[in-house]
């Protein structure tokens, strides 16, 4: 860092944020921050002070922050992981959140996936996309776990450039059915909690710095299964734009979200189509009558 000045305190900046053209200290970073994740909340109607929220942590530097920033902002904020049982990778993820539970003073929730789905993820491998069947778990574990332990709040650690890339791929591919649903706040409806995604205005650097100056433990390893390479292919395409015009990663998300999301909106009902009934073994609100972890456990392929 050149003599930059902390714009609030005037002493030594720590950090130059490009796109804000701010430059802070480390104390006024972290302030800057915690205001930044209460203003999102405020502005989406994530959620209250008074409701409970279940943060899905998976040891990475995101939702790990998340958990720690909301309980720092005085949120009932309980943690919940998936095991997926792969190899290192899970092991130290777990110790990861348990190292954020022991600082938190939390115990957080565990489901591992060997215990309840009697495979892990790896030994489910062959049944498709290893990704996007891992997304459906864990979405599906979110619902779940929501329902049986009463949160109406499900909270993500997606960030700015998960969100900006993916709307990207989405855009480019006219994936209607996603763009429907592409927002940071998803009200509760059909029996499902309510979805929130906190630090959506945040990109990947400024959650890592707020991580690493405030000593919260995260897993640096990638998952070995590996993030689709499709998905790593827009977040550089949107990182080398960033690059040659700062702030266009924000205005791209934001913008959308303020001119085009209210559009597709109103084809939400067209585009999301299907009724939702109830699981006839678990009860779970689900788009067939068996759902999709049911299936699994049981040992057809899913298709639904
Ligand atoms: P990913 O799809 O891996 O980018 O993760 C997106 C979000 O899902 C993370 O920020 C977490 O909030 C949540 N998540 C991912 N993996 C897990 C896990 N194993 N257990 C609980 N939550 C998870
Ligand atoms: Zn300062
Ligand atoms: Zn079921």
């Amino acid at each position: 860092m050149r003599k930059r000045k902390c714009r609030i305190c005037g002493e030594k900046a720590d950090i130059y944020l490009k796109e804000h053209r701010l430059a802070l200290c480390k104390k006024h970073y972290i302030q800057w921050f915690e205001k930044r994740v209460k203003e999102t909340i405020k502005e989406f109607r994530m959620f209250k002070k008074e409701e409970k929220i279940l943060v899905a942590v998976s040891g990475g530097k995101d939702s790990q922050v998340l958990w720690y920033v909301l309980n720092k902002l005085g949120y009932q904020a309980e943690g919940f992981f998936i095991d997926l049982g792969i190899e290192n990778f899970s092991e130290i993820s777990k110790e990861k959140v348990l190292a954020l539970g022991k600082i938190l003073n939390k115990e957080p929730y565990i489901i591992s996936l060997k215990e309840d789905l009697g495979k892990t993820l790896p030994e489910i491998k062959n049944m498709g996309n290893i990704c996007s069947i891992c997304g459906r778990i864990k979405r599906s574990y979110f619902n779940k776990v929501a329902r049986l332990k009463g949160f109406k709040v499900v909270a993500t650690g997606h960030n700015l450039d998960d969100e900006s890339s993916s709307l990207l791929a989405n855009l480019i591919n006219w994936n209607l059915k996603y763009l429907a649903r592409k927002y940071p706040v998803l009200k509760e409806e059909k029996g499902f909690p309510r979805k929130v995604k906190p630090l959506v205005k945040f990109p990947e650097y400024q959650i890592k710095t707020y991580a690493d100056w405030n000593n919260i433990p995260y897993i640096q390893e990638r998952c070995p299964l590996g993030e689709t390479a499709k998905l790593h292919f827009y977040k550089n395409l949107m990182n080398q734009i960033e690059e040659n015009s700062p702030g266009t990663k924000q205005r791209f998300y934001f913008e959308y979200l303020k001119k085009i999301f209210p559009i597709f909106q109103s084809f939400k009902e067209d585009f999301l189509k299907g009724e939702i009934t109830q699981c006839k073994i678990c009860g779970e609100p689900s788009p067939s009558e068996i759902c999709f972890l049911c299936k699994l456990k049981g040992e057809g392929t899913p298709t639904a």
